[in-house]
């Protein structure tokens, strides 16, 4: 399989200034594209050739599944984001944010404490486990929450490279604004 870049559903200037032009540019442009790259060429010959990238992160190990995970994880992140649409959960999802952490704000608290509390390169995620409840995780690397079984439904990216030409080593100024450029309307159909 011949992995692509996803063209993103914004113009690079979109998020600005939460995230701005510069970030994406690079995040989305040089970073993003290299997992494609690296996954593209260290699949051939292997019996990774031809699987498709969720099969790759359930299953591969090593570098392939560092940069496949990697591609996965990237195009999620991205595509949780535009400046339209809804700026809170609503429906099914609002209920199951409530159950599990008694409130939005509740959630948002926890899940911005995950994120900047996480030793190095990572990324926080919000998952439905398998009896519908939500969780929040914190992943090293380029960790991938399918590999335990559950269902990834909001994540954000915690590498430096995420952040750093906005905020520098602020992780935390970085994990506010996040909450700024959510729409929940597309998160709310990965519940
Ligand atoms: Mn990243």
């Amino acid at each position: 399989m011949d992995f692509k870049l996803p063209e993103l559903p914004y113009e690079l200037s979109a998020l600005s200034p939460y995230i701005g032009e510069k970030t994406l540019e690079f995040h989305y442009g040089k970073h993003h594209k290299a997992y494609v790259d690296n996954l593209n060429n260290l699949v051939k010959g292997t019996k990774f050739e031809n699987a498709n990238l969720e099969q790759i992160v359930r299953e591969a190990e090593g570098g392939i599944y560092n940069n496949g995970a990697q591609v996965w994880n990237h195009t999620f992140y991205f595509f949780g984001f535009s400046r339209e649409g809804r700026k809170e959960p609503s429906g099914a999802m609002a209920d199951a944010i409530n159950k599990s952490f008694g409130s939005f704000d509740q959630f948002k608290e926890k899940f911005s404490n995950a994120a900047a509390t996480l030793f190095g390169s990572g990324w926080a995620w919000l998952v439905k486990n398998n009896d519908g409840s939500l969780g929040i995780l914190q992943e090293s690397n380029a960790g991938n929450p399918l590999r335990a079984g559950l269902t990834p439904v909001l994540t954000c990216d915690v590498w430096e490279h995420a952040y750093y030409l906005d905020y520098q080593n602020r992780r935390v100024d970085y994990i506010k604004s996040f909450w700024n450029i959510l729409n929940w309307d597309i998160i709310s159909k990965r519940y």
